[in-house]
């Protein structure tokens, strides 16, 4: 150890000898060095995740301003890490100081006069943006061993929360990208390998998602441990570093003044711009170009500069330019991987300095805005939102899940309730009341807005969380009494009971989110499964049951399998769904248990296309929702490979959104010939418009500037371009699916209504053959979001969802992404649905 150590020493001082060391540099000290820990100097080579623990790991060891946190595990089992830093007083008392700062910005209690500001800084939440995260370590250790009467003073009055890599799994993908082709002398040349990451490149967690904007919907084990951190610590500034394209300077928020999610207070934007003074005054020290207020929005408020700003916060955007690896060649001159870190260390001490110097106002700004958040709630003509979900528990657990996880308090109706519109049922409705500190995130999270001041998105105009879940809810203007709200709920469903034996068949309804894994896990076990085409009923030992259809039967009389009811039994215990004994194949309505419509279920074998020429996003959402909503992993292969793969392995072949412009006539033909055989083929946005393209599905489809001509563009002057690209996108907005529940297709869909996303202009043409339409846009389609006027009339004539044979064989298309971002856990169904009914229906479309 002390040999390679030293070694790498001497290397450093003959190779980098000519490089400025970084600055500020901590004073002598005895702390361990990043390049003591690493063997190198930082930003000579990338570091590894794990390089990067092991400094903090030290660094924690050793310094009393420091203590290092593990608070989560990445998908790939990576250690998140936090590093606290603050003065050694305030590290003794810690949690007294967090449970006095939650309390005073929460619940108005007041603070001590020497009360300090919480800082955050969070690096490279996207992967191959690793400035921040190799910074991270300067940052910590100037922290931890300088000995300035500024660094002590901060240190008094902060406590700074680091997280070094956000995205350790993205982090080590670029990483070990960039060493790889390293040369022993940088390659400077933007087309050299190293810059050129393969598909899918470091930016995304392991299944492919952008983690910056999981901040609100938190589905991936990163965002979770994040906002458990969050919510603990409620931080006054968050400091969120990224990279940009190779050409740029350095951006530091204030963003476009237009495009401020209004619920956010003016203040907000006005401390903003005082901190930005700072970094301003640090890059002018330095001699750094950089620019503010021309990019990036503060709109979606589930990114990590827009998060914080919704509660009470300053949420921070920090933008560098990107080397893209160890040096590259720009318009502005060579630039290198150290001179990016250099930058983001300049940044974060910027931050320090601005959030120490505005401690009492950011304190001040905090208290304020939660008790402005309750006066509102007060005068507000809404009261709060009553959601209700009596056949999916699951999903509607989910959604709880998400909203207590941002420290949004609801409550369990426990007995019926009834306004003058509706009645409520208790055990299947949650009230979210205004009234309560969380009140602008409720009002962001349940917004339906589709009206805005700029019409031009850096991302989603809409993000309406109940829709993504498909749980009804109702903005009420008289509150429940409060002797009807439980704060504590019913309990979760406990394990099913035993199974009694000897029934003639077993069945259970497609309704909950949990049936379809189910059912995958009996597949799995070689059970024989059917699907009820109808609602029927049956006999059970307690009575006549209804099962809607879509209803799983398994019967004793087909099972194969000699020790088929202890199969049955052990995914049983795995579930809590109600598993239904029949006593009877003769049913008091609707068909027998004999019936042909009983449609036997076969076991899924799924590829999924994954590569270039794809979107790596949609993809990931896909693969990711395979494994959590139905319990299939899918093979993956690049569309490229297509013409060399065996396809009689496979009973379903999913396109998700892509070009697929290297698919020529073999790939047609193969794919055809393949449907000839029984394939089901599903396609989704351009997928879908790929497969409507070459006539694998059968019907047009309306994209590109076909839809672009609908907006008018005469008149415009050079300085509209913006304004006109802003029109002629759909950024993301919420559209209303109108959808046959008798299509298999729908099955365990209760409402013929159902929320879709829609961040594209392709759309597919309505059949006019009967039975192969299976949802098309409702009359009134638009839900939230921002769509331009000119486009409406297209959409509500546009089909959602479309299906039909093809020879013994199946075409599935939707034209938007049913698993966005994987919290569209009610469209997600629609997909889930054609891998174990996508042979159920019969429609032919000539
Ligand atoms: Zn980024």
């Amino acid at each position: 150890m002390k040999y390679y150590t030293a070694l790498s020493l001497l290397l450093l001082s003959v190779v980098s000898s000519a490089k400025p060391a970084y600055s500020p540099a901590p004073s002598q000290s005895t702390l361990p060095a990043p390049q003591q820990v690493l063997g190198f100097t930082v930003g000579d080579w990338h570091a590894r995740h794990d390089q990067i623990q092991r400094y903090f790991e030290q660094l924690d060891a050793a310094s009393a301003r420091a203590q290092l946190e593990v608070i989560g595990y990445s998908h790939e089992q990576r250690p998140l890490l936090q590093l606290v830093l603050s003065s050694e007083r305030n590290m003794q008392r810690l949690e007294q100081i967090r449970q006095q700062h939650v309390a005073a910005a929460r619940d108005g209690a007041t603070l001590p006069d020497d009360a300090p500001v919480v800082i955050w800084l969070g690096y490279s939440v996207h992967g191959n943006e690793p400035s921040g995260a190799n910074a991270a370590m300067l940052v910590a250790q100037y922290l931890a061993a300088a000995e300035t009467a500024e660094v002590k003073q901060w240190l008094e009055n902060a406590i700074i929360l680091l997280q070094p890599v956000l995205n350790p799994d993205g982090h080590d993908r670029f990483a070990l990208w960039a060493n790889m082709h390293k040369g022993a002398a940088p390659v400077a040349d933007p087309q050299h390998r190293e810059h050129i990451e393969p598909w899918p490149n470091g930016r995304p967690n392991h299944y492919w998602f952008d983690l910056n904007r999981d901040w609100l919907l938190l589905q991936h084990p990163e965002s979770r441990a994040r906002i458990a951190q969050y919510q603990q610590w409620l931080p006054n500034v968050v400091g969120d570093y990224h990279e940009m394209g190779t050409n740029s300077s350095y951006f530091f928020q204030p963003g476009i003044p237009s495009r401020n999610y209004p619920l956010t207070p003016k203040r907000n934007f006005e401390l903003t711009a005082e901190l930005a003074q700072f970094h301003a005054a640090a890059f002018d020290e330095r001699g750094q170009l950089y620019y503010t207020e021309e990019s990036f929005d503060d709109f979606y408020v589930g990114k990590g500069s827009t998060y914080p700003d919704i509660q009470g916060s300053v949420g921070i955007l920090f933008e560098q330019a990107s080397s893209r690896g160890h040096l590259q060649d720009s318009i502005n001159g060579p630039l290198s991987f150290s001179a990016t870190i250099q930058n983001q260390l300049t940044a974060s001490l910027s931050t320090i300095r601005g959030a120490v110097a505005k401690r009492a106002e950011l304190l001040a700004y905090q208290q304020s805005f939660y008790k402005s958040a309750l006066q509102q709630a007060r005068a507000s003509k809404i009261k709060g939102y009553m959601l209700t979900e009596s056949a999916d528990k699951t999903r509607l657990a989910a959604l709880l899940d998400v909203l207590q996880r941002h420290h949004v308090q609801v409550y369990a109706l426990s007995r019926d309730w009834q306004d003058d519109d509706n009645s409520y049922a208790a055990g299947s409705s949650y009230y979210v009341p205004l009234q309560q500190p969380q009140y602008r995130l409720i009002k962001a999270m349940f917004s339906t807005e589709k009206t805005f001041k700029d019409n031009t998105f850096y991302d989603v105009s809409a993000w309406t969380l109940p829709y993504a879940y498909n749980i009804a809810f109702t903005a009420l203007n008289r509150e429940p009494a409060s002797s009807l709200l439980s704060s504590s709920w019913p309990a979760a469903p406990a394990k099913a009971p035993p199974l009694t034996a000897g029934a003639y068949a077993y069945a259970f309804n497609w309704q909950d989110q949990q049936a379809p894994l189910f059912l995958q896990a009996l597949l799995a076990e070689q059970l024989v499964v059917r699907a009820a085409m109808k609602d029927f009923s049956a006999l059970s030992g307690d009575g006549e049951i209804s099962l809607p259809a879509g209803s799983m039967v398994v019967a004793a009389g087909l099972q194969q399998q000699q020790d088929w009811f202890e199969r049955l039994q052990r995914v049983q215990q795995r579930f809590t769904l109600p598993l239904q004994a029949i006593r009877s194949g003769l049913t008091p309505t609707g068909s027998d248990l004999g019936s042909h419509n009983f449609s036997p279920v076969q076991l899924p074998q799924v590829l999924l296309l994954a590569g270039p020429g794809m979107s790596s996003t949609e993809a990931g959402e896909a693969w990711y929702n395979l494994e959590r909503l139905a319990g299939i992993s899918p093979s993956m292969a690049e569309p490229q490979r297509l013409a060399q793969l065996d396809l009689s392995r496979y009973s379903h072949i999913i396109l998700p959104d892509g070009n697929y412009r290297s698919w020529q006539d073999t790939e047609v033909t193969k794919l055809r010939q393949w449907l000839e055989q029984g394939g089901v083929l599903w396609g989704h946005k351009g997928g879908a418009a790929w497969l409507a393209r070459v006539g694998l599905l059968k019907t047009g489809v309306w994209q590109g500037e076909e839809m672009s001509s609908l907006i008018p563009a005469d008149n415009l002057q050079y300085q509209d371009k913006e304004l006109l690209a802003g029109k002629q996108r759909i950024a993301g907005a919420i559209y209303q699916a109108e959808l046959d529940l008798s299509h298999p297709l729908t099955f365990g869909l209760t409402s013929n209504r159902l929320p879709v996303f829609k961040n594209s202009t392709s759309l597919l043409q309505p059949s006019h053959k009967p039975f192969v339409n299976v949802a098309l846009y409702s009359e009134q389609p638009q839900l939230a979001g921002y769509t331009a006027a000119e486009y409406l009339p297209r959409i509500k004539q546009s089909a959602v969802l479309l299906a039909h044979n093809a020879g013994k064989g199946r075409v599935i298309a939707m034209t938007d992404n049913p698993v966005f971002r994987g919290y569209f856990y009610g469209s997600s169904r629609l997909l889930v649905n054609a891998l174990y009914l996508g042979h159920s229906f019969s429609a032919d479309a000539g």
